[in-house]
């Protein structure tokens, strides 16, 4: 076993990686529940839920056997021209808890394709119209994928610089904090008046790769409300926040204004299976409804609305939609809560908070060490059993919601004792 460690080096290129100076890859074998086991027999509690997908925990029984069942009937089958039950099904389930005025839904790949298409959507919604409005808004700091659309609509960062050049056009305007309001107003307002964008991409409440920064919920709603009025569309990217995370079923339930559009990936199939999806409302679908064959859509991916994916995704909601699942949320949260109330007392703490099974602070440490600081203490995490990735000062959890009390106990525990080590 000890030479998967040598061998993955021989061929494979990791993502989000620079190889040259990163340590080895560690090889996991298993997974189960909320608990990842690596090559050596070495246990971790996987403490946000492996990129915030496994939320019902790792090799779920009724997921696994579901998409069995599905894999022994239909496999695969094009999505342009057939369709299938569990697509099917998938949509009249998903229908029920999206927020209010979501109508149809477009499958894709991945979390970056979701908001790709949630791009196209918004300017080509604008284009079919006979609008001339080419641009896209969105916050500084946000984050939205990999793929080009995604990437210019995301913060500028170190990591884009090679493709900066090829980036649609997008205006940015900072987050409402609550504080800042009023000039993040003026500042949209001021946007707005050239007459030029197509929509606005967001990440409601909070913002997963910023290092979960949490924003202002009345600030953003006036956000929405304005664009609204200003026929911009109004894109939430619920990637990160969907299913469950925030404590509704999306971040947008806690918003007044809703949107026009929602991407969806990661905890959407469980962690089982890659997709992604994109839904809009009747207003989006009907401006591509047409005799004319160039205003549909055209996109499409190989794998759309693969039945094994929807049938995870399927079974996922079910299980988010029972209430024993609904309760362990609020359990969670009312721990999350009590913790960082808890760590704020602590003079290395800094902004600790936390929104649903979401919870997050800095640490107070010298900034000259954010380099290393991140690796040292994903370092001592790992050591002390528990799956954390720090993003920089910033220490977050996204527990998977069948977490036991004793596992969250211990990734608390280890969290406080890494504020006397560091
Ligand atoms: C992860 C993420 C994406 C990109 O999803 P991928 O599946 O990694 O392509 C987009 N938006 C948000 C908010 C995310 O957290």
């Amino acid at each position: 076993m000890r030479d998967l460690r040598d061998r993955d080096k021989k061929h494979l290129w990791h993502p989000l990686t620079q190889h040259k100076i990163s340590p080895d890859m560690l090889p996991i074998v298993s997974a189960k529940g909320c608990i990842l086991k690596d090559d050596r027999g070495n246990e971790y509690i996987d403490a946000i839920s492996s990129w915030y997908t496994s939320v019902y925990g790792h090799c779920n029984e009724l997921i696994t056997e579901r998409v069995a069942a599905q894999m022994k009937n239909l496999d695969q089958v094009v999505f342009s021209g057939f369709t299938h039950q569990p697509a099917i099904e998938l949509s009249e389930a998903l229908i029920e808890v999206l927020p209010a005025g979501q109508e149809k839904l477009f499958f894709n790949d991945n979390g970056s394709t979701a908001t790709e298409i949630g791009i196209k959507m918004a300017l080509q919604y604008h284009h079919n119209l006979g609008n001339d409005r080419k641009k896209m808004l969105a916050f500084e700091e946000g984050f939205h994928g990999d793929t080009f659309g995604a990437m210019s609509v995301s913060g500028l960062s170190v990591y884009n610089g090679a493709f900066e050049d090829h980036f649609i056009e997008v205006e940015r305007i900072p987050v409402p904090t609550g504080k800042n309001n009023h000039e993040v107003i003026e500042q949209l307002k001021m946007l707005l008046s050239q007459n030029n964008i197509a929509g606005f991409i967001y990440e409601p409440l909070v913002q997963g790769a910023a290092a979960m920064k949490f924003h202002d919920a009345e600030g953003l709603n006036e956000i929405l409300k304005i664009c609204r009025k200003n026929e911009v569309i109004l894109v939430a990217d619920e990637v990160m926040t969907g299913f469950g995370k925030t404590g509704k079923y999306f971040a947008s339930d806690y918003i007044e204004e809703k949107p026009d559009v929602v991407c969806m990936s990661k905890a959407l199939t469980a962690g089982l299976l890659p997709m992604g999806l994109t839904s809009c409302s009747a207003k989006i679908y009907d401006a591509f409804y047409s005799d004319e064959i160039a205003k549909g859509l055209f996109h499409g991916h190989t794998y759309t609305a693969n039945p094994l994916a929807c049938a995870a995704a399927l079974a996922g909601l079910n299980i988010l939609r029972s209430s024993e699942i609904q309760d362990s949320i609020r359990e969670i949260s009312e721990k999350n809560t009590a913790f960082a109330e808890r760590l704020s007392k602590n003079k290395k703490v800094k902004n600790a908070r936390s929104i649903g099974v979401i919870m997050a602070f800095e640490l107070d440490v010298e900034t000259d060490r954010y380099g290393s600081l991140r690796n040292e203490l994903f370092k001592y995490f790992m050591d002390n059993g528990v799956f954390l990735r720090p993003l920089g000062n910033t220490i977050y959890i996204v527990p998977p919601y069948v977490i036991s009390k004793d596992e969250i106990e211990r990734v608390y525990s280890v969290i406080e004792s890494s504020l006397s080590e560091f």
